[in-house]
């Protein structure tokens, strides 16, 4: 992976995420069933004591068909982790209690106690909160936030022989900026850093191993279940270092436990089939809203990729998967808290365009003042670095009902703004 360039014209053209999910098909079920089985069990019997000796050395695995524990390695939870590996082009990958809990696990496999992460600034609240916080106070591991589409910034943000990771959101959340993945991964790699990127508002669209990351995490909570009932993450890499995190003695899905349960798994790999064809939609009507509400009222500040305005528009479409758009999420700012919080009552209450709700890319429109919601953790300071201001609204767009019945629902109640 180390100093990989990636040449759009060749290999976009070869495989596209959905294409890939046609020849890394799931294991079929323990009778041929076609869908795979759920492997229940918490444990896993040897045939003799020498292949228990051999699978505690790390000696026979899962390619033989031998498991030792679901906490860290679960067959139906590896069959999910290998789906996802396949529409990120990642040799394989592996599944988690949630987003957080992927992110967490890869950060700490990744760093030392006295290590250095160099992170951009606007991120997920409860991933910023982790690099501020939790992992500067419990494990001694500092983050220099970065505003990642300044490369000369990130480049001097790293510090020789001490960083070791170079994280960001491939479009971050809330403010929507893109991630130039080709050369953010050659200044890291240049420099012996890993590149880890959260691809939880892009898969499909953006297959960030392929531009050159090493490790790809999820918040499977999101797009990947599609309807806003499940807590899942991802973790996709190579086997060097997902293997790693599987060590039955050291791996910290060993060690922490952010196991998946396999029923879950099951569960959601049935939704990832047709996660190509929801992304189509989400991304589709977005650029509809957007287009629409630009038209209504030039003076509102949108934020969204798929607008030329966006100062990564280009970057976003050179980087991009064939036919997927710009995203689902688009931000309204309506300059303050209050004119935010009224929009979002009138949206939900008075024409049930949608729902006031944290998270994202479920089949209805769900809306959040960022400032005061997911990214309340953050102090006024931290907010204004990061590009949050306090009248975001981010809005993840659904595609329920025609397009034409949610825009009337929309102007219906910005009309009594
Ligand atoms: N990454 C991003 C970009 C998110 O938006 C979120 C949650 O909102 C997470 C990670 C955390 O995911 P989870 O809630 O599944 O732990």
């Amino acid at each position: 992976m180390e100093g990989k360039q990636f040449n759009r014209e060749t290999e976009s053209e070869k495989e596209v995420p959905a294409e890939a999910l046609a020849t890394a098909r799931h294991e079929l079920g323990e009778h041929n069933g076609i869908n795979m089985s759920i492997e229940a069990s918490n444990t896993f019997t040897f045939k003799d004591s020498e292949t228990m000796n051999r699978a505690f050395q790390g000696e026979v695995g899962p390619k033989t068909g031998i498991y030792i524990y679901s906490r860290h390695l679960n067959p139906t939870v590896l069959n999910l982790g290998r789906q996802i590996a396949a529409i990120e082009g990642t040799e394989t990958g592996y599944c988690t209690a949630s987003g957080m809990s992927a992110i967490s696990s890869v950060l700490l496999h990744l760093c030392n106690s006295g290590g250095h992460v160099v992170a951009a600034k606007s991120l997920y609240g409860g991933s910023h909160a982790l690099l501020t916080h939790f992992l500067q106070q419990k494990c001694n591991i500092t983050t220099t936030f970065v505003d990642i589409v300044d490369l000369e910034e990130v480049e001097n943000a790293m510090i020789e022989g001490k960083t070791s990771v170079l994280y960001f959101e491939s479009i971050s959340n809330p403010t929507l900026n893109v991630a130039n993945i080709p050369e953010l991964s050659k200044i890291a790699h240049a420099k012996g850093v890993k590149v880890v990127v959260d691809n939880t508002f892009a898969p499909m669209i953006l297959s960030p191993a392929k531009l050159g990351a090493d490790v790809v995490v999820h918040s499977i909570s999101k797009y990947m279940s599609g309807e806003a009932d499940i807590i899942a993450g991802a973790i996709c890499g190579p086997a060097e270092i997902v293997d790693q995190m599987r060590d039955p003695h050291e791996g910290p899905l060993m060690v922490l436990g952010p196991t998946m349960n396999p029923k879950l798994a099951f569960e959601i790999s049935g939704r990832i089939p047709h996660l190509s064809m929801r992304m189509k939609k989400h991304c589709k009507r977005a650029m509809k809203f957007v287009t629409k509400i630009k038209e209504l009222d030039p003076n509102l500040v949108v934020l969204y990729p798929g607008l030329e305005e966006h100062p990564q528009h280009s970057l976003l479409k050179s980087m991009s998967n064939k036919d997927y758009g710009f995203g689902g999420v688009f931000c309204v700012d309506m300059k303050t808290e209050e004119r935010a919080n009224l929009l979002m009552d009138k949206l939900q209450n008075n024409s049930k365009f949608g729902f006031m709700g944290v998270s994202l890319g479920y089949y209805e429109t769900l809306m959040t003042c960022s400032s005061s919601s997911t990214n309340s953790m953050l102090d006024d300071k931290e907010k204004e670095r990061a590009g949050i201001s306090p009248g975001l609204i981010r809005f993840s767009v659904g595609y329920v009902g025609t397009f034409e019945q949610k825009w009337s629902q929309f102007t219906r109640a910005y009309s009594e703004m």
